[in-house]
């Protein structure tokens, strides 16, 4: 068992948690966008957050909800990204499902990611390929 989390969990690796139950647990990220920085994550391994069943994301976002109320009110922060990363390219590192909740003030100039124009029809193109997946998922 290699996964940073799942020895974290078990209590192999120290952490600095914010919360724990049954199920699910935060604690702070060892290298944070800012302090505070808060990682939530089910205590069932699981890739990321696509892989995990419905039911397991449910509770995990209800600990995520609360617990990222707390890290922004001890923080004093007015706003929070709120993010998980699926995938090499996505910039996941640790795949084990998890949230970050990253508190952010007005004014902390940290760039989130730069904006782009969509081509002529690429739009369209794109919003039609979605939905089409969308309406197969259902089938
Ligand atoms: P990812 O890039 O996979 O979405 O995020 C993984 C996060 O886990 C990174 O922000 C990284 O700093 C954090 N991390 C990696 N190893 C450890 C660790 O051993 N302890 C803690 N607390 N955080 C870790
Ligand atoms: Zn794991």
């Amino acid at each position: 068992m290699s996964c940073i989390f799942c020895k974290i969990i078990k209590g192999d690796i120290p952490s600095e948690k914010i919360y724990e139950d049954e199920k699910y647990l935060a604690f702070l990220d060892i290298k944070p966008v800012k302090a505070g920085h808060t990682l939530v994550i089910p205590k069932k391994h699981y890739d990321n957050l696509l892989a995990a069943p419905d039911a397991e994301l449910e509770g995990l976002l209800d600990v995520a909800k609360k617990v990222g109320v707390a890290v922004m009110a001890a923080t004093g922060s007015d706003g929070m990204n709120f993010t998980s990363n699926i995938g090499v390219s996505a910039g996941q590192v640790i795949f084990h499902t998890h949230f970050h909740l990253i508190p952010r003030k007005t004014g902390d100039r940290l760039v989130s990611w730069p904006h782009r124009e969509y081509a002529n029809g690429e739009l369209s193109k794109i919003g039609q390929a979605v939905r089409e997946k969308i309406t197969s998922q259902k089938a």
